[in-house]
């Protein structure tokens, strides 16, 4: 360990390790943190999707040209395209429970290498990650402030996009985009005050705009409710000189799991 002292951090994530661990949803022993039951039927994969906001589209008539029930009329003008994988049902709350403020920001890293061995990544990346990786040159994770990084151990969305790019091949870029100031929770907040919330919050990196000039870049996020913190990330990053920004989350608010 080269002289570093035993932090406490480290001594978990050593307890952590010879401790077998459980499912997240069902406690069950699960080596990966999320059992092969719970997968299969308890979250709820996104087969098709508005093009637009990502929500899942449950009707034929649902999902036109300018967007569906959720998203038409409302601001995803520097969105080319969102894409989301799972529905935030309840197992998937347990999930990002345990891995925002249970210490277990690997449960989501694990949630992504199932899907993207399940579902076909490798065959077809652009349905899971809703656009060809071939037309895209960077991810992009949405930033934490500091002083919630330090609460959490980790930056869930940050775990997320480094695995998207490691099972990808696409670079990941995870400083681009750095908390202008500090935002409070967005949870429990209207849709107005979300967009309110996190207006201004964001600035790109001076010393990296030059490489995402022109370039398109896949926002990753773990969550997406309203969409506010998307939107106004690539509102910033359209500002920078970003050519086409989309966004990717592990999961979406879905008014059928409530
Ligand atoms: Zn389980
Ligand atoms: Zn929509």
């Amino acid at each position: 360990m080269s002289g570093e002292r035993l932090s406490l951090r480290s001594l978990y994530h050593l307890v952590r390790t010879v401790i077998p661990a459980h499912c997240a949803v069902c406690q069950r022993l699960a080596p990966a943190g999320i059992c092969e039951s719970c997968f299969a039927s308890r979250l709820h994969l996104i087969l098709r999707w508005c093009r637009r906001c990502g929500k899942p589209l449950v009707s034929q008539l649902a999902g036109w040209e300018g967007g569906c029930g959720n998203c038409a009329g409302r601001g995803y003008a520097n969105l080319s395209g969102v894409r989301s994988l799972f529905a935030y049902t309840e197992a998937a709350r347990e999930i990002l429970h345990g891995a925002k403020f249970g210490g277990r920001a690997r449960l989501l890293a694990e949630l992504v290498e199932l899907a993207w061995g399940r579902y076909g990544g490798r065959e077809n990346p652009a349905f899971l990650l809703g656009i060809d990786p071939l037309e895209l040159d960077f991810l992009v994770s949405v930033p934490l402030s500091m002083g919630r990084y330090f609460m959490r151990g980790a930056n869930q969305a940050e775990v997320v996009a480094s695995t998207l790019a490691r099972l990808s091949g696409i670079s990941l870029l995870s400083r681009l985009v750095e908390k202008a100031r500090n935002t409070p929770s967005q949870s429990g907040l209207s849709r107005r005050q979300r967009e309110q919330n996190v207006r201004g919050a964001f600035r790109v990196n001076r010393r990296l705009a030059e490489r995402v000039r022109g370039r398109n870049v896949l926002v990753v996020d773990d969550l997406i409710t309203t969409g506010a913190t998307v939107q106004e990330l690539a509102k910033v990053l359209k500002k920078s000189g970003v050519g086409q920004v989309f966004a990717f989350s592990l999961f979406t608010t879905d008014p059928r799991f409530g």
